[in-house]
């Protein structure tokens, strides 16, 4: 599948136009932002690994009937994908206390929680995506109620999936962000699942080892980005 023409540039990708209309090519790039791109930066590799790390959950995901926007790996920094037009909330599963939610309602980072929360927000850099409810989404017309009722119900289903699986790497979800899409009419899982959109905690040192470490400048990014790509392709291959 031949690269194409430039489409688009967002914060941590390029995206190509290819031969076939329906399909796109994501190149994932190790420019770094946070906090609606106040925060500027860049970790050596984290493009190799977000892609890497994504097309592994992906396929898991695929094999548990989870339908995913992803055709194939074109190379490290490059997924062929099919052309979605994203809904444009986003979607937080959470399993434990972190992040925001700690600060919104003063609860320590790492309390547990009884059942998984599910959370929603609108997608705008100037608005610092606000969360929103149904209410919202249905009113606006950004997604209709099947729609809706179809990302929470996988969401939740990623979540069941993706929780085992990184636990068996020694890797706790505490929580993670999802964009869906429409393709051909269906709801399809988007974007990327790695370490700048998931915390991950280290099992047996509580060691973050996710985009936490850019935005609280925690240092040593890349050996975290690195050792989560090992330890989910499962060897020590090149990056
Ligand atoms: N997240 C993301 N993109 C965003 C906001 C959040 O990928 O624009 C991820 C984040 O990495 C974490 C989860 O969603 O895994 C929950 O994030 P939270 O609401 O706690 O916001 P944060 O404090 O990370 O901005």
């Amino acid at each position: 599948m031949e690269k194409r023409t430039f489409l688009y540039e967002g914060k941590a990708k390029r995206i190509y136009t290819t031969d076939d209309e329906d399909l796109v090519i994501i190149e994932y790039k190790d420019d770094a932002t946070a906090f609606d791109g106040k925060k500027k930066g860049s970790i050596e590799c984290k493009g190799i690994v977000n892609n890497r790390v994504s097309a592994v959950l992906f396929r898991r995901l695929e094999e548990h009937g989870i339908p995913t926007h992803m055709v194939k790996l074109v190379n490290g920094r490059q997924m062929l994908t099919k052309k979605l037009s994203i809904i444009p909330v986003e979607v937080v599963v959470r399993n434990k206390v972190a992040g925001s939610l700690a600060e919104r309602l003063g609860l320590k980072e790492g309390t547990p929680l009884a059942r998984p929360v599910l959370e929603f927000y609108y997608k705008s850099d100037e608005l610092h995506d606000p969360m929103v409810n149904d209410y919202h989404i249905l009113a606006m017309g950004w997604a209709t109620a099947e729609q809706l009722e179809e990302m929470r119900t996988l969401a939740f289903r990623i979540n069941q999936v993706l929780q085992p699986f990184f636990l068996e790497r020694g890797l706790e979800l505490v929580d993670f962000k999802l964009e869906f899409g429409l393709h051909k009419g269906r709801v399809i899982l988007g974007d990327e699942i790695s370490p700048d959109t998931c915390r991950l905690w280290d099992v047996s040192t509580g060691e973050k080892m996710d985009k936490d470490r850019f935005r609280r400048d925690l240092g040593k990014e890349r050996e975290a980005y690195i050792e989560v790509l090992q330890r989910i392709e499962g060897g020590a291959q090149d990056v």
